[in-house]
């Protein structure tokens, strides 16, 4: 009976939005994984939860007209995803990629809506973006790209309703661009949007959120089985928010990071990654990890078009843990078969489901431990609530108060993942945990505030 009625919602989702593979992707794994809390307990079904809970509350669509530096008008779409409020104001990221569609936006903000339940914190779950592409781009076209979404997206949003962040080409110079114009057009100065300049409302220890956190969660998981991240090789994708903070924490606790990557090409740098380096190619210069290679010419970089193998170069790194922290879908099967022959002993996931489904299995299989996104990268949008929670008290906090309240969600985070886990007979295996325990407060929220 659960099987049929899990097979029955997930084609209805096929049906209704065809070409959405990653938001099917994302609900297809939390539906499958919630199985055994579906089996003891039938009032989901009898409130029709997950029919319910794989539907966006509202989603809004948009044009977005702006003017490129040859004074030409150029047209891109805006979107934003209000998925679930069952326990809070809708809360999640925007993404600028050129690659984003509704389905991203979709899968995005399911995933959102358990992670966000999973800090403990009232937050309900949102995801928005353009395909708009910032790279090339000049500052004066960022501004004007992101003054022209904010005149759309302000209709939507508010501090006490909808407070949206950065994701993937969204950092602090397009949050800075994007509340200027919130401010302009609304007349009023409020915690709308989280990951704000630090002087004017924004929360310290922000930026680092993610990915020390995703490294706090590591070493839960690893402090588990009587391990530590100390001494431990470690490689990371990508080299922008999540990963620089991930390597800069991995800095912190004695682990050797010595691989990371960005869309053209990986780092290896067998005597560990530079963390001044990276912060000065990427966070600053905004270059490509190519000139990494070149202040450092004993590391060695791996050009994308010219990877001979398949798969992708900076998982056939040898590494003991692995941190995919860059997109979705990037490590894949032939990455994982690669992680174990190399002797990897677990996979933190930082970015949003990087990993695919047939991977994970392998891993899973073969005995590696893995932590997967909604629990692991949760520190973002964790920090993103302190950053509200300051601005609607108006104080704030210094870095160490919101590191170790972010070091302490972390581990209340992965106790509550793995307990779960254990309660629903799948000890170990932190996606059940993850979604089980996101999943049913949420659904206890929705099933108590009746069919709204
Ligand atoms: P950024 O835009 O800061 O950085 C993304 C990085 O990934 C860039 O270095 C980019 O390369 C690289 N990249 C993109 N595509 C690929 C690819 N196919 N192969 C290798 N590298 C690639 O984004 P964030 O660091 O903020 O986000 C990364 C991930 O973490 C996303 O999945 C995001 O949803 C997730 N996340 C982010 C949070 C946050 O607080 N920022 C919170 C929770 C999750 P290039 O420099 O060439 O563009």
């Amino acid at each position: 009976m659960v099987d049929e009625r899990v097979e029955y919602i997930l084609n209805d989702i096929k049906m209704c939005s065809p070409g959405q593979t990653e938001f099917y992707q994302a609900a297809q794994e939390v539906l499958e994984s919630i199985k055994p809390l579906l089996e003891c307990e039938s009032k989901y079904f009898d409130n029709n939860i997950l029919e319910r809970i794989v539907v966006p509350e509202r989603t809004v669509i948009f044009r977005v007209n702006w003017l490129n530096d040859a004074n030409k008008v150029e047209t891109k779409l805006g979107y934003r995803v209000q998925f679930n409020s069952a326990i809070g104001p809708y809360k999640g990221g925007l993404r600028f990629h050129p690659t984003v569609n509704l389905g991203t936006v979709k899968f995005l903000g399911f995933e959102q809506i358990f992670k966000n339940a999973l800090t403990g914190l009232q937050i309900g779950g949102a995801k928005g973006g353009s395909n708009f592409d910032p790279k090339g781009k000049s500052d004066g076209e960022i501004m004007r790209f992101c003054q022209a979404f904010m005149s759309e997206l302000y209709k939507h949003i508010g501090y006490n309703h909808d407070v949206p962040a950065g994701d993937i080409g969204v950092g602090a110079r397009e949050i800075g661009y994007l509340f200027g114009q919130y401010k302009k057009i609304t007349g009023e100065f409020n915690g709308a949007l989280t990951g704000k300049g630090v002087e004017w409302g924004g929360s310290l220890a922000r930026k680092e959120a993610t990915g020390y956190g995703s490294v706090y969660f590591a070493q839960e998981h690893l402090e588990s089985y009587g391990n530590s991240l100390e001494g431990k090789v470690c490689t990371v994708s990508g080299s922008g928010n999540v990963a620089i903070y991930t390597i800069e924490q991995l800095l912190h606790m004695g682990a050797k990071p010595v691989a990371c990557s960005d869309s053209q090409g990986t780092i290896y740098h067998a005597a560990g990654i530079d963390i001044a380096s990276l912060k000065a190619v990427k966070e600053i210069n905004r270059e490509s990890l190519k000139s990494y290679a070149k202040i450092h010419p004993d590391a060695k970089y791996i050009d994308v078009a010219h990877y001979p193998k398949g798969g992708h170069a900076i998982w056939h790194i040898p590494c003991d843990v692995a941190f995919p922290s860059a997109t979705q879908n990037e490590l894949t099967l032939v990455d994982a078969k690669e992680l174990v022959k190399n002797g990897c002993i677990l996979v933190n996931e930082g970015a949003n489901m990087p990993t695919t489904p047939d991977a994970i299995e392998y891993l899973l299989e073969n005995g590696v431990y893995f932590s997967p996104a909604k629990a692991a990268n949760a520190g973002g949008v964790a920090t993103s609530q302190l950053e509200m929670s300051q601005n609607a008290s108006m104080s704030q906090w210094n870095f160490e108060t919101v590191n170790i309240k972010l070091h302490q969600i972390m581990k209340d985070i992965y106790k509550r993942v793995s307990d779960t886990a254990k309660e629903y007979n799948s000890e170990g295996n932190l996606i059940v945990g993850a979604n089980i325990a996101g999943f049913k407060k949420v659904a206890k929220s929705m099933i108590e505030q009746g069919a709204v």
